[in-house]
């Protein structure tokens, strides 16, 4: 009996492409069912905490299908598996693959998956410097942060760490700021929780507008799939 070694080679790339694009669907439907969920909250007034975080697991558990599945097909040296029962689990594939891979530069495997993402807009991309304000508060001061050291109630020095103000360290902690220091520290704190919660509802406009745009493309397809089928049953 022979065997036609490159009809099995091109059958075996068919298969390790079909998979890879297979996973990648799946990863991007899973990433995109949790953009509706959103989409659906944002639109209906309704909360489903619980349904959008049961795909946080899930979508850990796709990424790791999805890069043992590119370990595998690269043919990455794996560790002898620890147990057999679960030799072939995602999470034990990679785990064996870092184990092997100890030493050594570490291929991204997932280049496909990478490349979908560029293509979709980043939520965090969306936002502006108009979107929030004020604007962020000066970066702290470089080199470890001091102690206070000023004299407390029990005539000890204070061994909490002094504050950061207008980019520098100020003369003591919280409790021993100077009237001038408090003043500006009082200021720069609110300025800080506003900038925070500025930046949060800015995120969130960012990720509720993506959504809608999946959710968007999700309805134009199930229309176009409703036209094809009655087009058919004519
Ligand atoms: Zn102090």
């Amino acid at each position: 009996m022979t065997t036609d070694t490159s009809v099995d080679q091109s059958d075996d790339d068919r298969t390790r492409d079909d998979a890879n694009r297979l996973i990648v669907l799946l990863r991007t439907l899973l990433a995109e069912s949790s953009d509706i969920v959103q989409h659906l909250e944002a639109t209906t007034g309704l909360r489903f905490s619980r349904l959008q975080q049961s795909f946080w697991p899930v979508l850990d558990q796709a990424r790791a299908a999805h890069e043992a599945l590119a370990v595998s097909a690269a043919g990455v040296e794996l560790a002898p598996p620890r147990a057999v029962a679960s030799a072939t689990e995602a999470h034990v594939i990679l785990a064996r693959r870092t184990e092997a891979m100890a030493s050594g530069s570490r291929p991204e495997p997932c280049d496909d998956y990478i490349v979908y993402r560029l293509g979709r807009p980043d939520p965090a991309a969306q936002i502006g410097p108009q979107d929030i304000s004020p604007p962020p508060l000066p970066p702290l001061p470089e080199g470890e942060r001091p102690q206070c050291g000023k004299e407390t109630q029990t005539g000890l020095p204070c061994r909490n760490r002094v504050q950061s103000i207008e980019g520098r360290w100020a003369s003591g902690c919280e409790r021993h700021l100077d009237d001038h220091e408090k003043a500006v520290y009082e200021r720069e704190k609110s300025q800080g929780l506003a900038h925070s919660q500025a930046l949060r509802k800015a995120q969130q406009a960012a990720r509720n507008k993506a959504a809608s745009v999946t959710a968007h493309r999700w309805l134009q397809t199930m229309i176009a799939v409703s036209t094809a089928e009655t087009s058919l049953a004519d």
